[in-house]
């Protein structure tokens, strides 16, 4: 093929895969689109790279299959992590993408400074380019040894520490306005890598394990813009569009889970959140009322609508498909049975939508928590299965929790509450729950997955229906 037509042909399959980015994203929004959504994704990045490899300046292929066969060597035991590991995973992806970025900048750096063709656009460009890809690359691999917990998860926080991390910030930024003005001088180059690379560390010290989650999603949209400036270096316009998909995309998730948890994103990422609290004097001290498998079973068969309300417990002990068997049941003897699904519930976006899908729940019974809160008060039963913060009632009145704003799945409103955990500990947020004291809950001491088992087995024993 002759360059000019490979470039042609190569800038058309630049534009089908960003067209198909774009429908990725719009198909992954609903649960009944979302497999389309990452084929398209998948088929957009394969046209992607044989868009690129198609480029009249490859010399030798050599390298990019070196590179591809380590990329596929890493990636497929990457893939097969499970569920719970997502998280951690995802921020491998985010570090390398930003490892990737860096490199770029520093290889067209050194190439342009050798050819004398740094222009004052390109050194910015790559200035931004480079401190957003390494920030990005320690920052992940510091969030993904937090949430694997090699790192220390709890927040490590010292008088002065903001101060500190932004003057790091800004003296890199500095160094990198003074290059657009002299290119040559690569000490600063030199210096604006470590620097950045430091920072991404430093900035995630302050941040509990917990809260890594939707760090991830901030620096997803920080590896995003490192690859709109690697766009810029490279004149590559679908690089633009993707990176420019992924930074905002991101950006807009972030948000999501800030405003579920009633979290501005300075208290995520300088409130220090998860510290060890003082214990609150009631706590511990308050009777509950415990009950057991069995009971359980009574109260549901005779209930005519009954919510499940899951959450990180959940996960933990892998109870989904125990959670189904329990909702077969259920319906089967004509009683409504539907889901309370929080947009925070468990540890990343999305987390319960894909478990209960995993154990083929239809979506239907799936209801989002301003719909289910409506007709909570009218509910017989609600079955709260390892959920805690999205449904502690001190999120509505109690001014000093951490909690308190955060919109909640309001149970202690249906007529009947039983929630199913192994103790009396707090969730994520560290607090006491006061859904657990009220004269209309039971507790089911016990894993989620052992408990719903009994249920499911009680349900479907002589007294079933099958
Ligand atoms: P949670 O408040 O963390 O509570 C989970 C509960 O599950 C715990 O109280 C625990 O009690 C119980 N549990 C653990 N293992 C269990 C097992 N094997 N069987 C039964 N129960 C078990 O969870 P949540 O209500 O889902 O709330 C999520 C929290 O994470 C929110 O505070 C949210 O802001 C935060 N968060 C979420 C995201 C996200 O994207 N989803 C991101 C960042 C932060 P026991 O130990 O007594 O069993």
């Amino acid at each position: 093929m002759s360059p000019v037509l490979a470039e042609h042909v190569s800038q058309a399959i630049y534009l089908l895969a960003a067209g198909l980015f774009i429908f990725s994203l719009r198909w992954l929004n609903r649960p009944e689109t979302a497999r389309r959504g990452v084929l398209a994704g998948v088929v957009g990045m394969s046209a992607a790279v044989c868009g690129t490899l198609l480029h009249p300046e490859i010399a030798s292929y050599l390298w990019i299959a070196v590179a591809m066969a380590l990329g596929t060597a890493v990636g497929i035991p990457l893939s097969r992590v499970p569920l719970t590991a997502v998280p951690q995973r995802t921020a491998l992806s985010h570090a390398f993408g930003g490892l990737a970025a860096g490199l770029v900048g520093v290889a067209k750096y050194s190439l342009w400074l050798g050819e004398g063709l740094l222009t004052p656009f390109r050194t910015g460009v790559i200035g931004v380019e480079v401190i957003l890809g390494f920030l990005t690359f320690t920052g992940s691999l510091m969030a993904a040894g937090k949430l694997q917990e090699i790192v220390p998860t709890r927040p490590i926080t010292y008088r002065g520490q903001n101060y500190v991390n932004l003057a790091l910030l800004g003296v890199a930024a500095l160094c990198g306005i003074v290059l657009v003005f002299d290119p040559s001088r690569w000490p600063l180059f030199a210096m604006v890598v470590a620097l950045s690379l430091v920072f991404g560390v430093l900035m995630i010290l302050p941040i509990g394990g917990a809260d890594m989650p939707t760090v991830i999603s901030i620096l997803n949209s920080y590896a995003g813009l490192s690859a709109v400036a690697m766009g810029f270096v490279l004149d590559n316009k679908l690089l633009v569009t993707a990176g420019a998909l992924d930074g905002s995309s991101g950006f807009i998730l972030s948000l999501i889970m800030c405003r579920a948890m009633n979290r501005s994103f300075t208290n995520v990422l300088f409130g220090a959140f998860g510290q060890v609290q003082a214990a609150t004097a009631s706590a511990g001290q308050r009777a509950v009322k415990s009950a057991t498998p069995q009971d359980v079973v009574d109260i549901l068969e005779n209930a005519s609508s009954v919510v499940i309300v899951p959450g990180y417990g959940m996960a933990v002990a892998q109870a989904q498909h125990r959670v189904r068997e329990t909702f077969d049941q259920l319906t089967r003897r004509g009683v409504k049975v539907r889901f309370a699904i929080h947009p925070v519930a468990g540890r990343m976006p999305g987390h319960m939508n894909v478990l209960l899908a995993e154990a083929d729940i239809p979506y239907e019974a799936l209801v989002e928590m301003d719909d289910i809160n409506r007709d909570l008060p009218q509910t017989d039963v609600v079955l709260v299965v390892g959920a805690n913060d999205v449904v502690n009632p001190a999120a509505r009145h109690d001014r000093a929790s951490p909690i308190y704003g955060m919109p909640i799945i309001e149970a202690d409103k249906a007529k009947l509450c039983v929630a199913i955990k192994r103790t009396m500990n707090p969730g994520f947020a560290g607090v006491d729950n006061e859904l657990y004291y009220a004269d209309n809950t039971l507790m089911l001491f016990g894993d989620a997955k052992a408990m719903l088992g009994e249920i499911a087995k009680i349900l479907g024993g002589e007294r079933g229906i099958h």
